[in-house]
């Protein structure tokens, strides 16, 4: 074991508050990955509170595991030492149990690095008796596991928070025989089994069939959480070295009604579920009991929760400042905006997703120019000094004129954001954050190709040529090519498993993994799909009905792209 990492998981844990400690004495012991920095994973509500479920069972001990930095990586080498957890420093092949957590899928890439670097066989199936279970959960569970499913010995698929007791408790009754165990697990639902599916492709290379072994279920249904109420969705452990760990990250519910046609949380998530202001009302005043002073609220879109107002009295009257991370322009509320101006917030987050109204229309993002610049207004009228918005580029429908538009949109903010405020302080910044579009499962536009790397730095020039102009105004992006690797991720099936174990092997250089890998990424990523093609998410059943997402692609088609109604 290095003493230089030792220590650095000491320090860290030093900062900590609720961090769990239990004895390892004939317990499961769980350890609950992160495939990304520490101060990324800390930030996710749902890997802190599945740490704090499976905590709460008493014959489970849970430590969590991040990726190593690398210079990490480097004293890991020089000390022949592997990644080890942060409440005991144990390696990871202590555990009976490796549990990755991931919301993103190029963090994929660095959940079989850790493997590796642990010296546990990648494949589940070249691991041996002694080797841990290794398992995934997270929202890229249930979009679309295909490309890491060789990999993991199973998949919990949907919200967890009542599965996790179920885990344990089949592991308790079949640990001796993982054989078994996985037997049992076939019949739980939300959990996926990839060694009980058999998937054949046609000779023009698509998808033929995913056939489900005997005792397997032909189709893996989601697990939904019930009642949102009986779980609070809370941070356990707080620290000052995570992105938001100013504040208590509070989760206000589930899901998102409006549909947007590109977003995969809007239907992943349904139906929505709110928890109730008594519920909130209760956490908040036990946070404000601990000292907090700032709660950040979190859900899919909070500003739409249906009794925001209450809510912010409740917090209000603890003594609590109010954060959200980013709100629909048209449910920006006078009330809402002084309530986070009171909060200290210092830059305000919108998402206008598109600059022409026709291009909201198509992608049902359906606020309007004037819905935008109104909330401009409300910004500057309570001190807001900074607004950031959102665009993504690449979307179905796009024209060059959509494009173009947006720093147009820029322009027209600027002018209604370019004024003193009650105090006489000037604006300060427009950010616009320009993201790519990567076509999502389970979406309508999951059909859609991705507009591919090249295109999409051309229309990024565009947005960049188009504000140079403007003063006050900042663009942020991401490069494009990760945009590419994300839609290959996303998209992908068993086949795109080569290419992740190879840059994994590769200590993460995917681009090299890429030119050497036998594949086609533009196979799974740039063809446009036809609606009675095999994808290959279809043997998930998350709620959403395809006959719903191909009506939706459908009507975005559609010469005027209206919404159908908020669904
Ligand atoms: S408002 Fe649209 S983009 Fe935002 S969470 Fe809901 S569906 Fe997704």
């Amino acid at each position: 074991m290095s003493w230089t990492l030792k220590k650095k998981a000491l320090s860290l844990l030093d900062a900590e508050q609720g961090t769990v400690h239990k004895d390892w004495g004939g317990k499961i012991a769980v350890a609950l990955v992160y495939p990304n920095s520490y101060a990324v994973g800390m930030s996710n509500l749902g890997f802190q509170t599945i740490y704090r479920h499976l905590n709460e069972l008493p014959d489970v001990v849970c430590e969590r595991v991040f990726l190593p930095d690398a210079a990490d990586v480097a004293e890991l080498a020089r000390t022949r030492s592997v990644p080890f957890s942060l409440e005991s420093q144990r390696p990871l092949t202590d555990f009976h149990m490796i549990g990755f957590s991931v919301t993103y899928e190029g963090d994929y890439i660095n959940a079989l690095r850790i493997l590796d670097l642990a010296g546990i066989p990648l494949r589940a199936a070249a691991r041996r008796p002694h080797d841990p279970l290794v398992l995934m959960g997270g929202v890229c569970a249930f979009s679309n596991p295909e490309p890491i499913a060789p990999f993991m010995d199973f998949v919990v698929v949907g919200e967890g928070e009542e599965l996790v007791g179920e885990l344990i408790a089949a592991y308790r009754e079949r640990y001796r025989d993982r054989s078994s165990f996985l037997d049992l697990l076939t019949g739980l639902e939300g959990v996926y089994v990839p060694e009980r599916y058999d998937v054949s492709y046609a000779a023009d290379g698509t998808l033929a069939e995913v056939t489900a072994r005997a005792g397997a279920p032909g189709i893996v249904t989601k697990r939904r959480l019930k009642d949102v109420n009986a779980f609070r969705t809370i941070a356990a452990v707080k620290t000052p070295n995570a992105e938001y760990g100013h504040m208590a990250l509070l989760e206000v519910g589930k899901g998102c009604g409006r549909g947007c046609r590109f977003c995969l949380e809007g239907q992943v998530y349904r139906p929505v579920r709110h928890r109730s202001v008594a519920a909130l009302g209760d956490t908040i005043k036990e946070l404000a009991a601990q000292g907090e002073k700032r709660i950040g609220l979190v859900g899919a879109c909070v500003s739409d929760y249906p009794w925001i107002g209450e809510l912010l009295k409740v917090v209000e009257a603890n003594g609590m400042e109010l954060s959200i991370s980013s709100l629909r322009a048209d449910s920006l509320t006078d009330e809402l905006a002084a309530s986070l101006a009171r909060g200290g917030h210092r830059t305000l987050t919108i998402a206008p997703e598109a600059g022409t109204e026709r291009l909201r229309r198509a992608i049902r993002k359906a606020i309007t120019d004037e819905q935008i610049l109104a909330a401009c207004d409300l910004v500057r009228a309570h001190g807001i000094p900074n607004l950031k918005t959102y665009f993504m580029i690449g979307q179905p429908t796009e024209t060059d004129e959509d494009v173009e538009a947006i720093p147009d949109l820029a322009r027209r903010m600027l002018e209604r954001l370019r004024v003193l405020d009650a105090k006489g302080h000037p604006f300060g910044r427009l950010t616009l954050s320009i993201s790519s579009f990567v076509p999502k499962p389970w979406t309508p536009f999951q059909w859609a190709p991705f507009a591919g790397a090249d295109a999409l730095s051309k229309k990024l020039e565009t947005i960049k040529r188009g504000v140079r102009s403007l003063s006050n105004v900042r663009v942020l992006h991401e490069n494009p090519r990760e945009a590419a690797l994300q839609a290959l991720l996303a998209r992908g099936d068993r086949r795109v498993a080569d290419f992740l174990e190879a840059a994994a092997r590769q200590g993460g250089e995917w681009r090299r993994a890429l030119r050497e890998w036998d594949g086609d990424a533009d196979f799974h990523t740039t063809r446009p799909r036809a609606l009675d093609e095999r994808l290959p998410w279809d043997h998930f059943e998350v709620g959403v009905k395809k006959a719903g997402l191909a009506r939706e692609w459908e009507r975005a088609h559609a010469p005027d792209a209206a919404p159908a109604g908020v669904a």
